[in-house]
Parts: structure tokens; C-alpha cells; sequence
């Protein structure tokens, strides 16, 4: 501001010396010609009332003499200059007699003479405002940083409200609370965007931290039965003294029990590895045909004890494909022992091993219970069992198809499935070709660990 005010004064100083050297330019124009030598200083001195304060200026002839020079500028002794027609207009301040003054010399023409003009003003007055402006703006100051340093901080304390805000909601959000939601702020800014993202982080870890209880909370369940039922028998046994042969058949009950806990315990654990991205699984070249051939070894058995019809077909004498051998006999022996568990003797369950160009296709056809189509979107969720299936005396704990599907996820593989209720159900796998394009790409993401 100070800086502003003294430059536009020292404008305005210019500008009224410049005006004015015009206006003894003009004066000389209009009265030379007209007026001896001796005459012009009194023409000068009317000139010099027109207008106040303009009666500080001199005029000096090329050959040195004053042409007229005021009162005050001999007091103050301001030297003249002889006129010179190639030099600029010249401004510059001095002091005379504890006077500030500032001065501007030119070189006007009239009548192809050269006359040298000064005029001068005092411009003590205007700088004792501009100090006097400068000590009321330095007295002002600190009272200014003061209320604008107040200002800022109460300004910056309402700016960062909702974040002190999405912060301290976000503090108290643990386990117990996960529900609980960030508010999202009106304006369409960065903190709404945070907010959002932030909410929309919470559903996905809600989400996920439920699936984990409700697993824990389903696994706890299927245990407890088996475990009740030893527990239960065993305690039987210890009562009294029976004949041999209760005891065997009691044995016997605790062996199915323990054997049904140690294959949950098992799939659990597989499925907890999986989660946690801790199943190293290896894809090797192996013979698809091979892999079938061993699964059906044992699904042979199953289905003559149950009294089923078992058949299976295979067009190629071999199928290539990338996988991890255990882990793939693991998911066809699922589609089979659930073909097996879940049709009735007397019924028929096939499975056939075909191939197109690029992909091995394998398919476990029963003529069972079906699976309603309700069920359909269900039945790969963990622990999930259709109603028709929980009717039936057979074991299950709704843990085999969830892990088929992992498996078959690790394989680039893919299952889907065709049911009718009460007539039968097909599960279809296709498994890419070791050939394939796809393959040799997987080939390279398999070194990967899994
Ligand atoms: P489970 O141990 O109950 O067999 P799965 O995960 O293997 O568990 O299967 C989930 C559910 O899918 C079964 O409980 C059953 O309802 C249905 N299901 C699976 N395979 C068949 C099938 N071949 N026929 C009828 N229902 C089936």
C-alpha cells in the first residue's frame, strides 16, 4: 500500500512539472514574438499567478542568459542549463534550505530557437503525508496480522471440520462396529471422495469380516456333531459291561464319526489356505485321461455298493493338459462322490472325457435328485446344502463343490452345471489345452506362487 500511494504521488508531481514546462512552452510561443526583452519578465511574473505554487520555474536562451528566472528559484539556487534539443525531459529531486524539491528540466523550440525551462516544486507537504501514511500503516500492521492471522485459523479450523470429523468417526470403528458409516460431506469436493472411498473400503471389509464369522461360526457347527456323537458313544461304552459284539459296532461308529471330523477338518483347511493364498499348487503337464482313470478307481466301488449303474467314456487315448495331478483328481472325485451320494440305487451316474480344440471337457452325469433351481445359484457357497439333499440319509457338509471350484479357479478352469429337479444333474469341467495359447501363457504365470 505505502509502496502504491508514493509511487502514484510521485506521478502526479510529474505529471502537474510536466503540464506546467508545457505551459511556459505555450506562454513563450504566444508572447516572444510580441514582447522586447525587457518587457517579458513581467509578462512572466502574470504567467507565474495563474496557477499557485507555479511560480517556481526559470527560462534560460541558448547563449546562457535568464530569459526571466523567479524569485524563489534564485533564493533557492537552483542552477540552470543551457538548452540542448537531443536531452530527454530530466526529473530529478534535491534539497535547497531543508526544502525537498523536485525539479524537471527540458529543452523546448520556439521559432527555431532552443530555450532550457525548469520548473521546480517543493514537495515537502506530500511526503510528510506518505511518512505519516507509512507510520499509520506500521502501527496498523501487527493489528491486521493479528485479525488475519484469527481469521485464517478459525477459516482453516472450519475447512478441516470434516476431516477432524471423518477422522474421529473412523477411530471408533472396529470389529464391533463395522456397519457404522463416514459422513459424506454436501459439497462435491475431495473430502466427499475420500469419504466415499472410504465407506465403500468398509462395506468390502464388512463384508468380508462376516463371511469369515459366518464361516468360523458354520465350520464350529459341522464339527460339533460328530464330535457330540463319539463324546456320546464313547461314554456309553464306559457305562457297563457289554457283549463283544456292541462294542465292535460301537467302535465302528466312533471310526465313521472320527473319520467324517478328520475329512471336514481337512476341507476346512484347504479352504482356510486358500483365503489366505497359501496353497502352493504346481501346474505340470499331465494326462487328463490318467487323472480320470485314477479318480474312477474308487467312484467304481461307491457306485456298486450303492447299487448304481456306473459308466464312463473317454474319445481321446490321451489329453494333455497344465495341472496340478492331486488337485485335479480331487475335483472330478467330488463331482463323482456327490453323482454317487446323490442318486438313488438303482439309478446310473456317467462320466465322459472329450475334448474340442482348445479345451479338455469333462462331464459327471447322474439321474439322481437334481437340484432345484433355487438351489442353482447356492449350491458353491460354503456350507450350502439344498433342502432335498439334507433330507436324505447321506453325509455332506456343503465344503465339496466350494473347494472344486477353487480348484478349478487355479487351473483356469471352468465348471457350470445343468439340473433338473427330481431327473438329474450334469456337471460340466472345462480344462484349457496344454497346447493352447492360453496355456503357454498360464505356463509363464504357474512359476508364479499361488
Ligand atoms: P455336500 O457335502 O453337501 O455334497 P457339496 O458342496 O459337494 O456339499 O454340494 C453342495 C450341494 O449341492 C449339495 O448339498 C447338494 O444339495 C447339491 N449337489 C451337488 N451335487 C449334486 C448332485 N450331483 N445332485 C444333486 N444335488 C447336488
Amino acid at each position: 500500500m505505502y509502496l502504491g500511494v508514493r509511487t502514484a504521488i510521485q506521478h502526479m508531481i510529474d505529471h502537474e512539472l510536466s503540464a506546467r514546462t508545457e505551459g511556459v512552452h505555450d506562454f513563450l510561443w504566444r508572447h516572444l514574438p510580441w514582447h522586447t526583452r525587457a518587457e517579458l519578465p513581467r509578462e512572466f511574473l502574470e504567467h507565474s499567478g495563474i496557477h499557485p505554487g507555479g511560480d517556481l520555474y526559470q527560462v534560460m536562451d541558448s547563449s546562457g542568459s535568464w530569459l526571466y528566472q523567479a524569485p524563489s528559484m534564485t533564493r533557492l539556487q537552483i542552477p540552470g542549463e543551457l538548452p540542448d534539443s537531443s536531452r530527454p525531459p530530466r526529473y530529478m529531486t534535491i534539497e535547497r534550505q531543508g526544502n525537498d524539491l523536485r525539479v524537471l528540466s527540458s529543452t523546448v523550440e520556439v521559432s527555431k530557437k532552443y530555450y532550457s525551462v525548469q520548473v521546480a516544486t517543493v514537495v515537502n507537504p506530500l511526503y510528510a503525508v506518505l511518512s505519516r501514511f507509512k507510520w499509520i500503516v506500521l502501527a496498523i500492521l501487527p493489528f491486521v496480522l493479528l485479525i488475519a492471522g484469527m481469521g485464517g485459523y478459525w477459516l482453516s479450523g472450519r475447512a478441516m471440520k470434516p476431516v477432524y470429523d471423518i477422522a474421529s468417526t473412523a477411530h471408533g470403528i472396529s470389529e464391533q462396529n463395522l456397519s457404522k458409516r463416514l459422513a459424506v460431506p454436501l459439497a462435491d469436493d475431495e473430502l466427499r471422495h475420500l469419504s466415499e472411498t472410504l465407506n465403500a473400503m468398509l462395506i468390502r471389509l464388512e463384508g468380508a469380516f462376516r463371511r469369515i464369522t459366518q464361516f468360523t461360526a458354520d465350520a464350529s457347527h459341522e464339527l460339533r456333531t460328530p464330535v457330540a456323537v463319539i463324546r456320546t458313544t464313547s461314554e456309553l461304552i464306559l457305562e457297563r459291561h457289554r457283549p463283544v459284539e456292541e462294542y465292535e459296532e460301537m467302535v465302528r461308529k466312533i471310526l465313521v464319526e472320527s473319520e467324517i471330523t478328520t475329512e471336514l477338518i481337512e476341507n476346512l483347511l484347504t479352504l482356510a489356505r486358500a483365503d489366505a493364498n497359501a496353497t502352493q499348487i504346481n501346474l505340470l503337464p499331465v494326462d487328463m485321461c490318467d487323472v480320470v482313470r485314477e479318480a474312477i478307481l474308487g467312484a467304481q466301488l461307491l457306485a456298486e455298493r450303492r447299487k448304481l449303474e456306473f459308466s464312463s467314456s473317454m474319445e481321446p487315448e490321451e489329453l494333455i493338459v497344465l495341472a496340478d495331478k492331486q488337485s485335479l483328481r480331487r475335483l472330478i472325485v467330488v463331482l463323482l462322490d456327490n453323482a454317487i451320494k446323490y442318486t438313488a440305487p438303482g439309478g446310473s451316474v456317467h462320466l465322459a472325457l472329450k475334448s474340442n480344440a482348445t479345451q479338455a471337457v469333462l462331464e459327471v452325469k447322474d439321474t439322481g435328485i437334481g437340484i432345484a433351481s433355487e438351489d442353482l445359484p447356492h449350491i458353491f457357497d460354503r456350507f450350502y446344502r439344498a433342502a432335498n439333499a439334507r433330507n436324505l440319509d447321506v453325509d455332506g457338509s456343503g465344503l465339496g463343490l466350494p473347494i472344486a471350484q477353487w480348484i478349478a479357479s487355479m487351473h483356469y478352469a471352468n465348471i457350470e452345471v445343468i439340473s433338473v429337479l427330481g431327473q438329474g444333474s450334469a456337471f460340466q469341467v472345462t480344462v484349457p489345452l496344454d497346447d493352447s495359447g492360453v496355456i503357454k501363457f498360464d505356463t509363464l504365470r504357474s512359476t508364479v506362487s499361488r
